[in-house]
């Protein structure tokens, strides 16, 4: 089992916002990045995707790769962005060429990535978007897995400090948030 780091949970409450997290952690990507995207269809796995893009500098528009599985885009660095939904089985993991992918200088963002981490290196951030309480509420879960991202575990705190609830602080309800999801 990879090392896991303690997890850290932002939460957004427009697709803006959501965009605007995935933007600020786009600014620590390095070369062979991966990141898993996971959570429920309609949590907001693409729009965290388009978000990580634009942080990156991509100018294309960024669109579902569900039916596609892998698209491509030029930024500051590349973004392989993967979505292996429709993958039936693990071995048609092999398909995809990950570790071409994760060598070529850019980063690679997997939804539902989570559903083939036997495929996968085993280094990586994992994000998990969920539901809240209000229909634009999502709960984002950061966890770093492996040396890579665990070495990174102070400035991704600081780049999502914005989105994180402080229990009692300047009028923000932490309750809300806390509600069971
Ligand atoms: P997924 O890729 O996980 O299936 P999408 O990103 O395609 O999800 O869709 C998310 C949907 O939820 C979009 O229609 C988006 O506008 C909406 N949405 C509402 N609030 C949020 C939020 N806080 N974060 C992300 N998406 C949100
Ligand atoms: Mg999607």
């Amino acid at each position: 089992m990879p090392e896991r780091a303690a997890a850290l949970v932002a939460e957004t409450r427009s697709v803006d916002e959501t965009r605007g997290l995935a933007a600020a952690l786009a600014d620590l990507a390095r070369p062979g990045d991966l990141v898993l995207l996971a959570g429920d269809l309609g949590a907001g796995k693409t729009a965290f995707a388009q978000g990580f893009g634009r942080g990156l500098g991509v100018t294309e528009q960024i669109t579902s790769p569900t039916f596609t599985l892998a698209q491509e885009y030029e930024g500051r660095l590349r973004m392989h962005h993967l979505d292996v939904y429709r993958l039936d089985q693990l071995r048609d993991v092999a398909g995809l060429g990950l570790a071409e992918l994760l060598d070529d200088g850019g980063v690679v963002l997997i939804e539902w990535g989570d559903s083939i981490l036997p495929a996968l290196p085993s280094d990586f951030l994992e994000v998990r978007l969920t539901f809240g309480p209000g229909d634009d509420d999502r709960h984002v879960g950061l966890r770093a897995t492996g040396p890579s991202w665990q070495g990174r575990t102070r400035v991704l705190g600081e780049a999502v400090e914005p989105y994180v609830l402080h229990k009692g602080a300047g009028g923000a309800d932490a309750s809300a948030g806390g509600a069971a999801c």
